[in-house]
């Protein structure tokens, strides 16, 4: 036995090793490689809070925000894509890649900060295809993604806003119409 053996065996029966196209499926709704799509993520932490195994981090700096991935410290439970409001996270069914070191299972997605359109604080926005995934109509995920124009505290201004004007029963202009 030796590698002639294997040599002249392979020439006999052909090659054993598996080809691409030899590869079995994976099996429906496997839970294979977690995928983030950082234009969908408002950094809402709601991940981070569900993983048990703490795989997921987020980093606040004052440009944006980095979103971090351990794959090595992953169950794959699928929680947090199941919790993640806007569908930002998702699996994809294939087996991940084997990673010789430890940095390579890691992902670090970096988030950017936009400037709240009436005052200029740093914020995350909300894309309507974002707010699309939220909604059952087009005009309600439309009026969410304007009101994330504005951090946090211009949106609290503009809610009280409205709601006073649906009290009262006052013009409808619009957000920026009203506060600028
Ligand atoms: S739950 Fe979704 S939107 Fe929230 S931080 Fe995680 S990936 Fe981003
Ligand atoms: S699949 Fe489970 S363990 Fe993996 S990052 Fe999501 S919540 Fe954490």
């Amino acid at each position: 036995m030796g590698i002639l053996h294997f040599l002249a065996q392979n020439f006999r029966t052909g090659s054993r090793t598996r080809k691409p196209a030899d590869v079995v499926p994976c099996p429906p709704g496997f839970r294979g490689v977690l995928v983030h799509e950082p234009e969908d993520c408002t950094a809402c932490g709601t991940c981070v809070y569900v993983c048990s195994p703490g795989a997921i981090d987020i980093e606040r700096e004052t440009e944006g925000v980095h979103w971090r991935y351990d794959a090595g410290r992953c169950t794959y439970c699928g929680r947090c894509a199941e919790y993640c409001p806007t569908d930002a996270l998702g699996f994809e069914n294939r087996s991940g890649t084997m990673a010789q070191k430890r940095e390579r299972q890691w992902t670090d997605d970096w988030i950017a900060y936009r400037k709240c359109e009436r005052c200029g604080e740093p914020m995350l926005p909300m894309p309507v295809e974002t707010a699309l995934r939220l909604h059952h109509n087009a005009a309600d995920a439309q009026g969410t993604a304007d009101l994330f124009r504005y951090c946090e505290k211009c949106r609290a201004r503009l809610t009280g806003q409205r709601f006073k004007d649906a009290l009262t029963g006052s013009g409808s202009a619009s957000p920026s119409e009203k506060e600028k």
